[in-house]
């Protein structure tokens, strides 16, 4: 009896000591599976974390040497060739128009600048393209006017200027994110400041580039004049500032339709009527409008401007891309 149970104790303890060994078996097994699928997965998670760091990185690297090629040449950098403005290498020569004349510091007139470039109506061929553009944005009208174009569908270009205030951060952004075009207009548009010399624009511009990279992760490319390549209040040669943009593989835009909006007495009628009888004029259109607080009749006519392009013969509305042929007051060649 004494040594039958004992008997029972001991294969007891016997088939619990199996199990624990087989417990331990398994742990050891399912660990070592678990593990390195841990190690892989945080692994990935990093990778693709500096691949972005990387590729960002690269982009800077890119921009800095087009910005400081020389330096970076003397530094031994390697030698990638004068950088080439896409304007020069993927399209034909820019629309130029003739000579504009504008007047003052601060009061540019837009509506004196010649569009000579005119087509006759009946040499226009194809397709005819609008490239809707707002400068000196964002306002307080930036928001409404992306729900109008939102309504009807159609992306534009805003050239805007370098607001750090918070309630802007989400309208930077909702341009971008809204499909539309992020253009460079100076950061401060203190006429004054940029172009007293070209230093003082090359900061501006680096200080606006850089802004809007932090707010909304786009490197612009493209860029308006305050003023228009043709303000005649320039301190410097505007061809030198015009060299600049090249070197850094912006391309500039001016316009060959303006709404006018910028003078005393603008109304919503007179915007309408200087975009809606200018556009037919050109096969290709870049149209000056201002985005700006005191600039409600433009918004105002944006609809119906909109209606009156959209009902033209083969006509569209499209965003400024590195496929637009510019239209330059000052062309550099
Ligand atoms: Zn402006």
């Amino acid at each position: 009896m004494e040594s039958n149970k004992a008997e029972k104790k001991e294969r007891k303890e016997y088939s619990s000591r199996i199990r624990r060994l087989r417990r331990l078996i398994l742990t050891t097994v399912a660990a070592s599976c678990l593990i390195p699928t841990c190690i892989c997965v945080i692994l990935a998670v990093r990778y693709d974390r500096l691949n972005d760091r990387y590729k960002q990185a690269s982009a800077d690297l890119e921009w800095y040497r087009s910005r400081y090629g020389s330096e970076m040449e003397i530094l031994g950098a390697e030698e990638e060739g004068e950088p080439q403005s896409p304007a020069t290498e993927t399209k034909s020569s820019p629309v130029s128009t003739s000579d504009a004349s504008a007047d003052e510091e601060m009061d540019v007139d837009y509506a004196t600048i010649d569009v000579s470039g005119a087509q006759n109506p009946e040499d226009i061929e194809g397709t005819r393209y609008v490239y809707l553009t707002f400068d000196d944005g964002p306002s307080s009208s930036t928001d409404e006017i992306l729900d109008i174009l939102e309504e009807y569908d159609v992306k534009a270009t805003f050239f805007v200027c370098g607001k750090p205030s918070a309630k802007y951060k989400d309208v930077y952004a909702r341009i971008v994110d809204d499909g539309h075009t992020l253009g460079m207009h100076s950061y401060s548009h203190k006429y004054s400041d940029i172009y007293s010399s070209l230093d003082s624009f090359k900061d501006d511009l680096d200080k606006l580039r850089i802004f809007l990279y932090e707010t909304t992760g786009v490197w612009a490319r493209y860029y308006r004049f305050p003023g228009g390549s043709s303000n005649g209040v320039s301190q410097v040669d505007m061809k030198e500032l015009i060299d600049h943009l090249n070197s850094a593989e912006i391309t500039y835009y001016d316009w060959n339709v303006s709404a006018g909006d910028d003078r005393a007495g603008a109304t919503k009628e007179s915007i309408y009527s200087n975009i809606v009888t200018n556009v037919p004029k050109f096969k290709h259109c870049i149209v000056l409008m201002h985005d700006a607080a005191d600039k409600q009749s433009t918004v105002d006519a944006l609809p119906q401007i909109i209606e009156a392009i959209q009902a033209m013969d083969d006509t569209v509305i499209v965003p400024i891309t590195d496929n637009t042929l510019p239209v330059q007051h000052i062309n550099n060649n």
